[in-house]
């Protein structure tokens, strides 16, 4: 598998993209509603995001956030849990060692922008026979209505591999959903995918980024943000408000957006033209 780790720089922090798998999956399993039509008015930017038969290809990865003297990793994909429909890759975690210095050990914060299995997964892992947290040294956060979901509803059982053991570990910090984690990272609140749902924002030194979550799936929905991932969206109504409201604040202004599942590039900015918008991958 190529090592495609993406790096980026917003003033002093650094994000690298540390890629577990790409899946190309039928695009009606995942944003029901993208036609051959859309494909073919946007191909002229939106072709990375699309094999060649029209599959959607759906990046699973984490993000390493390197403050200036913290180092946070946002999202731990799919993990070893077998027969799930986007299944992980056990070579994840020496990506991830190679991409970390210090490795696994060096990660003081884990931050799950929301309590699906492909955000999750390597929160923990199997030493013999035994779960045990991925990184002994972070504090877990989740957003505090996220587990309180989650106890409600977890059909894709996702609490006993990787939320149960951390909480018995103590090492969970429950959350706000505007947490402000560092000088130069906080929370925003996106619910819909699911109620606690987070973005990430970072700003320094005039520079800003932003880490999607699941607001959206596919840098196509910039420009057609009514098609929404309403098979995994807990509220598609409430889901595609919010994704409304984030395209319009990062429309035309200076603000990096790093794709949760956006394949490489997998970054860029939310741009005009003519009466519509487009993502405009940096490379
Ligand atoms: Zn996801």
């Amino acid at each position: 598998m190529a090592e495609t780790h993406l790096h980026w720089r917003i003033g002093d922090v650094e994000v690298t993209r540390v890629e577990e798998r790409i899946h190309g999956v039928p695009r009606d399993t995942l944003v029901p509603g993208i036609t051959d039509a859309h494909l073919a008015e946007h191909a002229e930017w939106a072709s990375p995001y699309f094999s060649r038969s029209g599959r959607m290809l759906v990046s699973v990865h984490s993000f390493v956030v390197r403050d200036v003297d913290r180092t946070l990793l946002v999202d731990t994909c799919s993990g070893v849990e077998p027969e799930r429909p986007l299944p992980g890759d056990p070579a994840f975690l020496e990506r991830l060692e190679k991409a970390i210095p210090g490795g696994a050990e060096a990660v003081d914060t884990v931050l799950c922008t929301h309590l699906h299995f492909d955000h999750v997964g390597w929160n923990t892992r199997v030493v013999d026979g035994t779960r045990v947290p991925t990184f002994p040294n972070a504090r877990y956060l989740f957003a505090r209505v996220e587990l309180e979901s989650l106890d409600e509803d977890d059909h894709a059982g996702v609490r006993s591999p990787a939320v149960a053991p951390l909480l018995e570990a103590g090492l969970v910090d429950l959350v706000e959903t505007d947490a402000v984690l560092t000088p130069r990272i906080r929370l925003v609140p996106t619910p819909g995918h699911t109620p606690g749902h987070v973005s990430v924002a970072i700003e320094s030194r005039g520079e800003r980024g932003v880490i999607t979550g699941d607001v959206l799936h596919t840098p196509l929905q910039v420009a057609l943000p009514e098609l929404t991932a309403s098979p995994f969206d807990a509220d598609p109504d409430a889901a595609t408000r919010t994704r409304g409201r984030f395209l319009d604040a990062h429309a035309d202004v200076d603000c990096l957006l790093l794709g949760t599942h956006f394949p490489p590039p997998t970054a860029g900015r939310v741009r005009t033209r003519g009466r519509g918008r487009y993502f405009a991958a940096e490379e």
